[in-house]
């Protein structure tokens, strides 16, 4: 097993592989930017290295990254999601240096981080793709013919998109017109590359994700199933599994399908395959992201499994703990993204200093963080602060815990999605476990309508008014 890991990332999912290690017995190192020196990554690691002054430059720079951890004597590198994760470049530098990247091999990176290359295997795979563009779309005139046979509303979408990013619908020539340039514009600045392809936009559509890991000697297992249906303009803001909108039949089904098309990629490491399952009930792929997922919690929670651990097991040529007969799931899981945003304004970003902060707790309920009290959250990174994760036995008992558990966090200094959660779970349609990825969107009122909540600062500002006003 490892000695030492270099974590060549920040924030939360920094803290999750810094406790995965501790529970293996590895030295844990982190690295920071000026921005980051109070973070808490910093102060979980067993060491932590200043890697720039600059906050974003240090965590990109893949060559400045593994050059660090070789003279630190570091013998693997866990690159998190974001940043370098989806990067090539990281594995190909650690090998240079003789360090286990801990993830699937560039290659696999590469072909899956092309979205029209994925389709293809996809497809070679016998797995079912959207109906869509082959390969990059040359020019707004071909999009155009393209769109009149497959039929709108279509997807424009960067070949090299992630994150939500770089993902139009056209409802007819128009607006294919309008927007082809746009698009491709925004992926080269996004993702560094222009290309454009399309795919029919499947008409209120779940997102249906399905976990997977294998290791170096031929076993590879999936855990199941996430729904992540609750999107915001293609980001996902609650995460559950397994799906409640799915029937054991069609989990097999959407299962086999991811273990198919990471056999015929010869994938290894932790993995997780996308799917759109349309209003007839048939399951889409959409792409592979070959790295960690940020909603990997729901399934650790349903399957008691450490998928840290396993991902680190299976770099350092160990088998996987487990084999497919032996895993089970239990219950269900959901996350919520605790973002610094308001709900109210267009969740906009609301960074700032944490004046008080209380992880909920109680049977059930796991937070993966990076906040304090007093921490001053930085405007150069994702909102996402903290990701609350709860656990029961039923759907019903899941969604009155997940409502207990929003209530009890403290977090006051700043705005958060908390509140707008609590009102998606007061929905019907939630309730009944029936929703799609437009929800969100179709619910403009459950983020208006979302109440102050009483805090402390709160009751102790109206105690002092009520002092004031009494003349006391
Ligand atoms: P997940 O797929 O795990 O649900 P997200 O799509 O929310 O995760 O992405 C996780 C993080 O990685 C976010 O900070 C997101 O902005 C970033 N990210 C994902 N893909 C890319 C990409 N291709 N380029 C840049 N950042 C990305
Ligand atoms: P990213 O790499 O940014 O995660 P994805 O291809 O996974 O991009 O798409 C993100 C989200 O965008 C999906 O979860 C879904 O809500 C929406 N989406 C993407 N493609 C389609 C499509 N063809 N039809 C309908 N919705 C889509
Ligand atoms: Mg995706």
């Amino acid at each position: 097993m490892f000695r030492k890991m270099l974590i060549a990332n920040r924030g939360e999912i920094a803290v999750r592989v810094v406790r995965a290690c501790a529970e293996m017995g590895i030295r844990s190192m982190a690295i920071y930017s000026d921005a980051d020196k109070n973070a808490l990554h910093v102060k979980k690691a067993d060491e932590a290295y200043r890697i720039s002054a600059h906050p974003l430059n240090g965590y990109l720079n893949a060559d400045k990254i593994t050059s660090l951890a070789a003279a630190l004597g570091c013998d693997a590198v866990h690159p998190g999601y974001g940043f370098l994760s989806e990067s090539p470049l990281l594995p190909r530098y650690c090998a240079r240096h003789g360090i286990k990247f801990v993830g699937p091999s560039a290659q696999s990176i590469e072909r899956m981080g092309d979205k029209v290359a994925a389709r293809a295997l996809a497809e070679t795979a016998g797995v079912p793709v959207v109906p869509g563009s082959k390969g990059a779309l040359v020019n707004v005139n071909e999009a155009v013919k393209l769109a009149e046979r497959i039929g709108y509303p279509v997807m424009l979408k960067a070949v090299g998109g992630g994150g939500g990013r770089g993902i139009r619908r056209c409802d007819n020539s128009d607006e294919v017109r309008h927007s082809f340039d746009r698009a491709s514009s925004e992926a080269r600045k996004a993702f560094g590359r222009a290309d454009v392809f399309m795919e029919k936009c499947v008409v209120n559509p779940r997102h249906i994700e399905v976990q997977i890991i294998a290791d170096g000697s031929g076993n590879i297992v999936h855990l199941f199933e996430r729904d992540c249906s609750i999107q915001r303009r293609n980001q996902k803001l609650i995460e559950i599994a397994p799906s409640p909108q799915l029937t054991e039949k069609e989990r097999e089904e959407v299962c086999s399908y991811a273990i198919q098309l990471a056999l015929s990629a010869d994938y290894q490491n932790a993995g997780t395959v996308e799917f759109l399952l349309d209003e007839d009930r048939r399951f889409y792929f959409m792409e592979m992201n070959t790295r960690l997922q940020v909603e990997h919690t729901v399934t650790e929670q349903i399957t008691g499994l450490d998928i840290v651990q396993e991902q680190i097991r299976v770099a350092a040529g160990e088998p996987l703990s487990v084999r497919q007969k032996d895993i089970h799931h239990r219950g269900y899981a959901m996350q919520f993204r605790i973002n610094a945003e308001d709900p109210r304004n267009d969740f906009i970003p609301s960074f700032g200093r944490i004046t008080r902060y209380y992880a909920p707790g109680g049977p059930g309920v796991r937070t993966d963080g990076a906040i304090y009290t007093g921490y001053v959250i930085p405007p150069y990174y994702d909102s996402m602060c903290a990701k609350l994760t709860v656990w029961a036995l039923s759907w019903e008992a899941l969604v009155a815990r997940g409502q207990r558990a929003l209530a009890d966090i403290v977090m006051t200094g700043i705005k958060t999605t908390i509140p707008y959660y609590q009102q998606i779970l007061k929905h019907n349609d939630f309730r009944r476990g029936d929703f799609d990825t437009g929800f969100v969107a179709a619910h403009p009122e459950l983020a208006n309508v979302a109440p102050l909540r009483r805090t402390e600062d709160e009751a102790l500002a109206i105690a002092a008014a009520l002092v004031c006003h009494a003349g006391m």
